[in-house]
């Protein structure tokens, strides 16, 4: 009969250790080595087993009597010549202690290795999930490295912790010399559209930001650049830092500039023989009509109706490259809303008779304004309510007056807006459809001149749509610029 089980085993607190460890070992080493997280093995100058822990027999999946007293290259003879092997020997001619990483054999160890003339003691710690996190980080880095925008980390602070070779190649600062730096010394930063730092504010709330900004070089020139910019937040939704993807966009720029600069051009240099063109061409008409020559003057009237579109589409163009460069300006004199809107109106419905236009409400008030500029952003809204509605028969036109503003709304049962076109189609020279669309034939114009107009006037305006059931636009203008239609007194 064997000894009883107990007896077979010493106890080191409730791991139980086989009793030749026991005896060759002092229980308090035994304690801690059976308690620690990494794996532990001592060998012989034979390489046989003295010692084998716990979490070692978790690691290869076996248990220690079978590896006690044996030669560790006889258990595992397919190890001989691998960096254990080599390793283990190096260690154990130079009496050096040593330390190496290696994946084994689904896991990363470090195993550190101290030789001793009774031979060697081996620590194994499991570094798997540092090696995990190290190589994700790797991983990131090298992500970050190959794409083709300045990807800048900034911390808190907005202190630059990453800075990858496209920021270096954008700004000219090396990695090494902005890291720790505060991004915005280094950068300079201009924002042009967002001169109130609308766009901080944005970043705090909806945790993103998209825009331009100009930004200076280590040479002192500056750079246009489409910045995207995200917060970057712990597990706990902590704020830690922030990532700019920056893209180049000088050349664009100039691009742009130089086509501002033709169009800016090209319409006042339109303007003038086409302004010429048409008070001789009325002249003329009179004449004919005078004389008696109908068929001539209805050709000429004709000719009249065809300059009169081309002397719109000149303004129009005049006064987009106006509006950009902001040189526009607004006379501002009190005037007849009511009447205006209601003359327009009229005048539109005769140049369309297939639709009913109606109107409902009254402003009851005066506008301080620009007249003929206001006058403009109701044609515009009117005549694309028509155009865009050519299978429908009506366009409600409503005003509604209440405590701070007046608000006109132009509606149609048309085409309607995709919802993705919506927020774009008040910038300058954006259509849903192509240009080469024939069916509703514009060149993005209208609404981007309105939309500067109803801004200038402290007003605002946006659109409801729904594709292929119509859309509603909405001017609003503020209670400041009202005058009561009867008596002087402004409306506050
Ligand atoms: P356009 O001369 O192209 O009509 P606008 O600036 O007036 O220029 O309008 C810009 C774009 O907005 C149009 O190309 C059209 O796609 C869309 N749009 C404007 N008004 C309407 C409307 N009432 N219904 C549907 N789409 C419209």
């Amino acid at each position: 009969m064997g000894e009883p089980e107990s007896a077979k085993y010493g106890h080191s607190r409730d791991i139980a250790v086989p009793q030749e460890v026991i005896h060759l070992w002092d229980t308090r080493v035994v304690s801690v080595l059976e308690r620690i997280t990494d794996g532990f093995v001592a060998l012989d100058q034979q390489w046989r087993y003295v010692y084998v822990n716990h979490q070692t027999e978790q690691l290869l999946g076996r248990r220690r009597e079978d590896l006690l007293g044996k030669n560790i290259w006889d258990v595992y003879p397919e190890e001989i010549g691998t960096l254990f092997y080599q390793k283990y020997h190096e260690a154990m001619d130079t009496q050096q202690p040593d330390e190496f990483e290696i994946f084994y054999p689904q896991r990363w160890y470090a195993v550190h290795i101290y030789p001793s003339p009774e031979g060697l003691s081996l620590f194994y710690t499991d570094i798997t999930q540092h090696k995990q996190a190290e190589e994700q980080l790797l991983f990131n880095a090298s992500v970050a490295q190959s794409i083709t925008d300045a990807v800048i980390a900034t911390d808190m602070q907005n202190r630059i912790l990453s800075w990858n070779k496209a920021a270096e190649t954008l700004y000219g600062w090396k990695e090494e010399e902005v890291l720790g730096k505060d991004a915005s010394v280094i950068l300079l930063t201009d924002f042009p559209n967002n001169p109130h730092r609308q766009w901080e504010e944005q970043l705090q709330t909806t945790g993103f930001w998209k825009g331009e900004a100009i930004q200076r070089c280590k040479d002192g020139t500056s750079v246009h650049i489409l910045a995207s910019v995200s917060l970057v937040k712990n597990r706990a939704g902590e704020i830690l830092g922030a990532v700019a993807a920056n893209r180049d966009i000088t050349e664009q720029k100039e691009l742009e500039k130089r086509k501002d600069e033709f169009i800016e051009m090209a319409s006042h240099e339109l303007k003038t023989p086409v302004t010429a063109l048409k008070g001789h061409i009325q002249l003329l008409q009179r004449t004919f009509e005078k004389q008696g020559m109908r068929e001539y003057a209805q050709s000429l009237a004709t000719m009249g109706r065809q300059i009169n579109k081309l002397t719109k589409l000149v303004e129009e163009l005049v006064d987009v490259s106006t509006m950009q460069t902001g040189k526009i300006d607004y006379t501002k004199e009190p005037f007849d809303f009511d009447t205006r809107i209601r003359d327009i109106i009229d005048n539109l419905q005769q140049a369309s008779p297939h639709h009913t236009i109606s109107i409902t409400g009254t402003a009851n008030n005066k506008v301080i304004g620009d007249k003929d500029q206001l006058e403009q952003v109701f044609i515009n809204l009117v005549t694309n309510a028509v155009k865009y509605s050519p299978d429908a028969d009506r366009v409600d036109v409503a005003l509604v007056i209440d405590q701070d503003t007046m608000t006109v709304s132009v509606r149609d049962y048309g085409v309607g807006i995709p919802k993705e076109h919506q927020s774009n189609i008040f910038d300058r020279f954006y259509r849903v459809s192509p240009f080469s669309d024939n069916a509703y034939p514009g060149l993005g114009m209208g609404l981007y001149i309105s939309y500067e107009i109803v801004k200038a006037h402290g007003g605002k305006m946006w659109v409801e749509s729904v594709e292929g059931k119509g859309s509603i636009f909405y001017v609003s203008l503020p209670h400041t610029i009202l005058l009561p239609a009867r008596g002087d007194v402004p409306k506050v």
